[in-house]
């Protein structure tokens, strides 16, 4: 096992561009969770109401300009 914890700050001269690259492989940033509204298919965000229809559960919670 590779013991690399860093336990206190390191001048960043002293952690080569490997070290750093391999300690940055876990940072990832995640696609963000897409569902689909139930009423009309649209992706939307989970628990969120959906912006095309103004549906969350089965009810209209907001009022869209299509709609009007
Ligand atoms: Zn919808």
């Amino acid at each position: 096992m590779k013991f690399n914890l860093q336990m206190f700050a390191v001048p960043f001269r002293r952690v080569s561009k490997t070290a750093k690259r391999q300690r940055r492989t876990h940072l990832k940033k995640d696609a963000p969770t897409v569902t689909t509204c139930k009423q009309c298919g649209a992706p939307i965000a989970p628990h969120r109401a959906c912006t095309k229809c103004g549906y969350y559960k089965g009810k209209e919670v907001i009022k869209t300009k299509e709609e009007n």
